[in-house]
């Protein structure tokens, strides 16, 4: 399917988080790469109709490949939030391990 700038295609808006129409404002290899909502007028990067992953998901899939890598889940956790900007502050951490 030939796109062309200002076609208006179906893409979910994160601000009014369902599905919306959009006009295409920027194409990448003959598709959409930029879309601007036409309901609240943001631009974003066209997402293919799909939700993106909720923060939940991302925490849950971090872990998930925290394990297939064979790191400890627990430490996984603690190193993506304020705790790994702690930790990195201090020389020498966890000397005691
Ligand atoms: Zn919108």
């Amino acid at each position: 399917m030939d796109m062309r700038l200002g076609d208006i295609i179906d893409d979910f808006c994160v601000k009014c988080r369902r599905l919306t129409n959009h006009a295409i404002v920027s194409l990448l290899n003959g598709s959409a790469a930029k879309v601007r909502c036409r309901t609240c007028y943001s631009d974003h990067d066209y997402r293919n109709e799909q939700a993106p992953p909720s923060k939940k998901d991302l925490k849950k899939a971090a872990l998930f490949n925290a394990v297939l890598s064979g790191v400890d889940p627990a430490a996984a956790a603690e190193a993506d939030g304020e705790e790994a900007k702690k930790a990195a502050k201090k020389p020498g951490k966890r000397a005691e391990a």
